[in-house]
């Protein structure tokens, strides 16, 4: 027995201090059971799954499930980019998903961290884009390989296109590359932001040049 603080008695407690003391130690017992019975709980589920072989199966139908829906996702994202770029319907026969960078074919690339995120093969009019990259920079990526088709299904002399892009003011980092990204990117530019591009056309000769040479190759495809 306690000397009581509160009551100041000596050698002994009062009920009131008594009862907290014990209310307090019976606290601490129920969280140390509650947290014994939970870890027994979760022991006993994991020993029943394991017998069951569910976690193999899970492991065998869930992460294909999940990386399907992942790949449907991406299909969709495609088929709403491509419905809105109908210039691009005859110069892409394909495009290909692609989960692993060593699945691209050569070391082109798109972005400055040197990781490819997506390709245009202009021999087989095919674009491959990686899928492990944002949804919204997904599409990007996409945008910008549809604009490399439609460069090279309308390009006729390197001179004119050189002419036009290549030179400052560039859109982004990534269009200093050369003229044929620039061109890409001018394109995304265009299809993201309308209205600037009026405005910037306006403002510089340089810029309505790449625009204006875009806007008659969208007008190419279409014919
Ligand atoms: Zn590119």
């Amino acid at each position: 027995m306690k000397d009581c603080n509160r009551c100041e008695l000596k050698g002994k407690q009062c009920n009131d201090c008594w009862f907290a003391e014990a209310f307090a130690n019976l606290k601490k017992d129920l969280v140390k059971d509650l947290v014994k019975v939970v870890t027994k709980l979760l022991d006993s589920i994991l020993w029943v799954l394991k017998k069951l072989h569910i976690i193999s199966i899970l492991v065998v139908l869930v992460i294909p499930m999940t990386t399907q829906a992942a790949q449907s996702r991406h299909e969709a994202i495609v088929r709403r980019v491509l419905r809105q770029l109908p210039e691009c319907e005859n110069s892409i026969t394909k495009v290909r998903l692609l989960n692993r960078q060593e699945d691209f074919s050569n070391r082109d690339y798109y972005g400055m961290d040197f990781k490819l995120y997506g390709q245009f093969n202009f021999i087989a009019d095919e674009i491959y884009i990686y899928t492990k990259q944002s949804p919204e920079r997904f599409k990007e990526t996409l945008v910008h390989e549809c604009g490399h088709a439609v460069d090279y299904a309308t390009r006729t002399d390197n001179k004119l296109q050189e002419k036009a892009f290549g030179r400052e003011p560039f859109l982004s980092v990534y269009s200093r590359t050369n003229s044929t990204e620039d061109f890409a990117e001018t394109y995304l530019f265009m299809k993201n932001n309308p209205r600037k591009t009026i405005r910037l056309a306006r403002r510089n000769k340089n810029l309505k040049a790449k625009f204006d040479f875009i806007t008659k190759a969208i007008k190419k495809c279409l014919e």
